[in-house]
């Protein structure tokens, strides 16, 4: 059995519906999807460790199966340069975790590298009852909260489809490059919506699927968070 089916199996079988953020990202890099390069830890002094080899500065996480949006609970703290910074930031992170739910289960902290800034995507993919496993594209933050500026194409979906989703927003123009910046990947995106569109479809236990965000480079792209739902 492959890695996403054993991920997916050994949560069915503890009766969880949200994958862990290490396990979404396992499975992304089974399908080719780059994510940022991860650890996790189990105390401030191994985060510490871990920092040290990904190399600075990295961006700390917590990882519960009762925490899904991490942020929400002060669980995501970015930009740490050093070991002392690490280890004060794990604590941190395990009080705000505790506060937020008193009960929570927490498999760990992550350490992970940070991806330098640049044009935040998402991509994700919803089953349909209807339509089945439907993909969607947009720019992150304000464009798809707001401005529900985004695509759908029911999967699977070709290359040609994939480009179409991409030009298809309107805020396509941004990611062309304008003023001082430079025009993004646009097949770095093309790529990873494919291998999204792969990965629903031979695991139709996902329900959702969340890469928010991607950030997008002149050269490359990469997953810094990513979530899956199961039915
Ligand atoms: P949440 O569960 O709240 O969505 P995220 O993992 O998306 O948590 O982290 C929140 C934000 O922090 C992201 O939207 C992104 O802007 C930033 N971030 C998270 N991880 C990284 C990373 N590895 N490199 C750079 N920025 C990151
Ligand atoms: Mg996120």
């Amino acid at each position: 059995m492959n890695e996403t089916a054993k991920i997916i199996s050994q949560a069915q079988n503890e009766g969880r519906k949200a994958l862990l953020e290490t396990e979404a990202k396992t499975i992304c890099t089974e399908y080719s999807i780059p994510v940022t390069r991860f650890k996790l830890a189990k105390n401030a002094g191994e985060a510490a460790d871990f920092a040290e080899q990904l190399g600075y500065p990295v961006v700390l996480k917590i990882v519960s199966p009762d925490i899904i949006h991490k942020s929400d609970a002060g669980g995501v703290i970015v930009n740490l340069k050093n070991k002392t910074e690490v280890q004060s930031a794990c604590v941190k992170i395990l009080e705000n975790a505790k506060k937020y739910k008193a009960t929570a289960e927490i498999a760990g902290v992550l350490v992970q590298e940070m991806a330098p800034q640049s044009t935040e995507v998402i991509i994700g993919a919803i089953k349909d009852p209807q339509f089945g496993q439907t993909l969607m594209f947009g720019l992150g933050g304000v464009f798809v909260e707001i401005l529900k500026d985004v695509t759908f194409r029911i999967a699977p979906i070709t290359r040609e489809d994939a480009l179409e989703m991409v030009t298809g927003i309107r805020a396509y123009p941004l990611l062309k490059g304008y003023r001082n910046t430079p025009p993004v990947d646009v097949e770095a995106i093309v790529d990873t919506l494919v291998n999204t569109s792969r990965l629903v479809m031979d695991n139709p236990q996902i329900k959702e699927l969340d890469l928010n965000p991607v950030l997008v480079y002149e050269k490359g792209a990469k997953t810094v968070d990513a979530r899956i739902i199961l039915e």
